[in-house]
């Protein structure tokens, strides 16, 4: 059989949209026609429901995507599988020069890459990565001896001092489509024929009003509230350009630029130290005994804690896919600190069900919460979620809106009692740090 060719084969990942793509601008400019590729992967389908909300949205993503192309008489290519072998039968389809990507900072797309790099040097296929869902790369924001920071607030004025146009520049691949391979007979996959279905739950919208960011240092503490961007899911799946949204908040508020370079620095400490993953980052920590009580796990997981600011958080959690970052830091701190629950049990829970989970930040924020982090609260720094919600929602607005038996004699009684758990956990933490 006669192979279709030569191409340039553009890879989408974490980054599915067509404007403004930095690898898809350098794979269009190559003179060479670009054939658009994306890669269900078995490994990350696998142990996912097959109504998974997030997949689901990749999947409409992509959808759309194809509607545009479709349009311009294009196709995007869809396959199923493990990607070194999806590239293995590319590869006796088409003649393919180079495959082009966006670079991935996570260890599975780390090493994902690194087998797919091996079938295509086999080959003699080149591959070519760019960065573009961080703006700064792993080695480019460094203390002065060359080691990486482990405290954001440094971190974060060195970012911003290393901050070019560069790392703004704009990238006009959707103006340079024309340069995709017209295909005429590559059919896009039925959600079934991959296997899937659909979820009930939908992401937030892609647009946020300039007024939302302006006022965000004002307004983002208090989750009733419409006071944070939501943007968290198309920053994750790359719906929306990191570069884009960081012109803007430049220009609009630097409290929610510096939230921005919160998500840099955590890409960044995971890339430096993978073992993050499954350690806490400050290994004493690893001492903890935790009591990892089955029972109260389950409780608060439901939103059943008898604590209304964690409850109503983690209700929140599973009806939309969403917690407010407030509500995240109060639940993650009671089920580590009040309930001794090892954060792992936690993050993994978050993992099931944020739309925007993020490996980094995920990790990131239950390593901060639970105090065994980099630049983490101190561990005898306990929040009293009674106190949280006097300070945050003090009306209760956002707590009835998910409670709404809360006055009933339905809303259970609290699981621990908070004075006593903070001294529990104290002991707990202070035995493994003494511990030597
Ligand atoms: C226990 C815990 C778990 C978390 N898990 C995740 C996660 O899986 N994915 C995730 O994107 N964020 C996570 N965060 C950080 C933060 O809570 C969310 O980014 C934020 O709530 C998302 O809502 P938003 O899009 O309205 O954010 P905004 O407040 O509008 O912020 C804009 C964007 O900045 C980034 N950002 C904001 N705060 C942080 C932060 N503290 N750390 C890193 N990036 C930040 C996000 O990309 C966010 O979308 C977690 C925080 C904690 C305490």
């Amino acid at each position: 059989m006669k192979k279709e060719g030569p191409y340039v084969l553009f890879w989408f990942r974490r980054d599915l949209r067509l404007n403004e793509n930095k690898g898809l601008y350098h794979a269009l400019r190559s003179g060479k026609k670009v054939l658009p590729l994306f890669i269900f992967d078995d490994y990350i389908l696998d142990p996912l429901p097959a109504d998974d909300h997030r997949v689901y949205f990749i999947y409409r993503t992509l959808d759309a995507m194809q509607a545009s192309l479709k349009e311009k008489g294009k196709v995007l290519l869809v396959r199923k599988g493990d990607p070194p072998e999806v590239f293995r039968q590319l590869l006796k389809q088409y003649t393919i020069e180079t495959v082009v990507c966006n670079a991935d900072h996570e260890p599975y797309g780390i090493e994902r890459d690194e087998q797919v790099r091996i079938v295509l040097k086999e080959h003699g296929v080149g591959f070519q990565q760019y960065l573009d869902h961080l703006v700064m790369a792993k080695e480019e924001v460094l203390k002065s001896d060359q080691s990486p920071y482990h405290v954001f607030t440094p971190y974060s004025h060195r970012w911003k001092e290393r901050l070019s146009d560069k790392h703004l520049a704009y990238h006009a691949s959707e103006e340079m489509l024309s340069q995709l391979a017209g295909q005429r007979d590559a059919a896009f996959p039925a959600l079934e024929e991959l296997g899937l279905r659909k979820s009930t739950l939908q992401a937030p919208p892609l647009h946020v009003d300039e007024s939302l960011i302006r006022d965000y240092h004002k307004n983002r503490d208090f989750p009733a509230k419409e006071g944070t961007s939501r943007l968290g899911v198309h920053l994750r799946f790359g719906t929306l350009s990191i570069r884009t949204l960081i012109k803007n908040a430049i220009q609009w508020n630097e409290t929610f630029l510096n939230e921005l370079i919160w998500r840099e620095f955590y890409a960044m400490i995971l890339w430096h130290y993978p073992q993050v993953v499954d350690q806490s980052f400050k290994s004493r920590y690893d001492r903890i005994e935790w009591l990892n009580d089955e029972r109260q796990f389950s409780l608060w997981q439901k939103g059943q804690t008898g604590y209304p600011m964690v409850d109503a958080g983690m209700r929140q959690l599973s009806k939309t896919g969403y917690m407010h970052n407030r509500l995240r830091m109060v639940t993650a701190s009671f089920l580590s600190k009040h309930l001794l629950i090892d954060w792992r049990w936690g993050e993994a829970w978050f993992g099931e069900k944020l739309f925007d989970y993020e490996l980094s930040s995920n990790n990131g924020g239950w390593q901060w919460s639970a105090g065994t982090g980099c630049d983490a609260a101190p561990y005898f720094r306990i929040f009293n979620p009674m106190s949280q919600q006097k300070k945050f929602d003090p009306d209760t607005v956002f707590i009835r809106q998910w409670i709404p038996e809360l006055d009933s004699l339905d809303y259970p009684m609290p699981v621990t009692d908070h004075a006593r758990a903070r001294e529990r956990c104290l002991k707990a933490y202070r035995k493994a740090l003494d511990n030597r």
